[in-house]
């Protein structure tokens, strides 16, 4: 199949709208990294996500809405989710929450769970599809399984053309690193760290959040050990440099590519998936990084290079 590539004309969006209408797979802009998005309340398109993929089916997709109300539709809402969605959304923070009853989205979307995870993006394009279509959108990270995140056109056309019927071309994912993911049940728990950051929540909620690490028995389904995977091997927390590998700094240091020379955080989110995509391109054995500090969205950055680290 020949993938079209989209601008983000009016015209273009509706034509966008009109594949996913259709059962088509569309590579779509987020604030967080490129999604791959298929109508969410019909079965066979969904699948055609995890096919496109190589997604195993044990690893539900998140669910991105218009707005809270179409959220409403699919999950049991309470209110700590209406209090996160007014302070967070539209933006990085997919909430599971247990799926309603009569709830139309496709089994295979959620991997057969009781949940759904559901978020609100903020991109304009990606919100102008939502409105358009009418319907929700399964949108996982549109890479292949397991492999760096794309957070460019470039990224996703290397990893699925011709796999997927169009992307939508809005240049450069603003955040860079993907969504927080958070659960209520049994106890508040981030399954996944992203922009908004553990303290942030915390602050919301008024009450401390565990982190899934801390929590026993909590454990997300498809957070594999091993993801975001460049070809070559990384090493972290790297003080030194050795000859023949990739440098990927931060802060004040010599090296290939820096992640942020001010060692802003933000900065460097943004440019983490790029750089590697950029330094793996070298066929290099080895990738050595800069320390990152723990905290803040650096807890996000260091969960991604840690799992990129860990080939199996
Ligand atoms: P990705 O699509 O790669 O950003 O990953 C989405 C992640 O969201 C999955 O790997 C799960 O860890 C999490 N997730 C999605 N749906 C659910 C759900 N119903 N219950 C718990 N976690 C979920
Ligand atoms: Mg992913």
């Amino acid at each position: 199949m020949k993938t079209k590539n989209l601008g983000t004309s009016w015209e273009e969006i509706e034509k966008a709208v009109e594949i996913l209408r259709l059962g088509g797979l569309v590579a779509i802009p987020t604030e967080t990294v490129y999604g791959l998005a298929a109508d969410a309340t019909n079965e066979e398109a969904v699948s055609k996500i995890f096919k496109a993929k190589g997604r195993p089916a044990y690893n539900p997709l998140i669910i991105h809405v218009k707005n809270t109300k179409m959220a409403k539709e699919y999950a049991q809402w309470n209110k700590a989710a209406e209090s996160l969605a007014e302070k967070f959304w539209p933006g990085p923070l997919t909430i599971v929450l247990p799926s309603k009853k009569n709830s139309n989205i496709a089994k295979t979307a959620c991997a057969n769970l009781p949940t759904v995870a559901v978020r609100m993006p903020s991109h304009p394009v990606t919100l102008k599809i939502l409105d358009q279509l009418k319907r929700p959108l399964a949108a996982p990270s549109a890479n292949l399984s397991g492999k760096i995140s794309s957070t460019s056109t470039n990224h996703v056309l290397k990893n699925l053309n011709q796999k997927i019927d169009a992307i939508v071309d809005a240049g450069n994912s603003a955040v860079g690193v993907e969504s927080t993911i958070l659960t209520f049940k049994p106890k508040p728990t981030i399954l996944r760290t992203g922009f908004i950051t553990p303290e942030a929540i915390s602050n919301a909620m008024g009450l401390k959040i565990a982190h899934y690490d801390e929590a026993g028995p909590v454990i997300a389904p498809g957070q594999m050990k091993s993801h975001y995977c460049p070809n070559a091997n990384l090493r972290l927390n790297a003080k030194d440099w050795r000859q023949g590998e990739k440098k990927l700094g931060f802060g004040n240091v010599e090296c290939d590519l820096n992640l942020s020379k001010d060692q802003s955080l933000i900065e460097a989110a943004q440019n983490l998936f790029n750089f590697l995509h950029i330094l793996d391109s070298f066929d290099t054995k080895t990738i050595s990084v800069s320390p990152i500090p723990n905290e803040g969205i650096g807890l996000a950055i260091n969960d991604r290079l840690i799992r990129a680290a860990i080939n199996d």
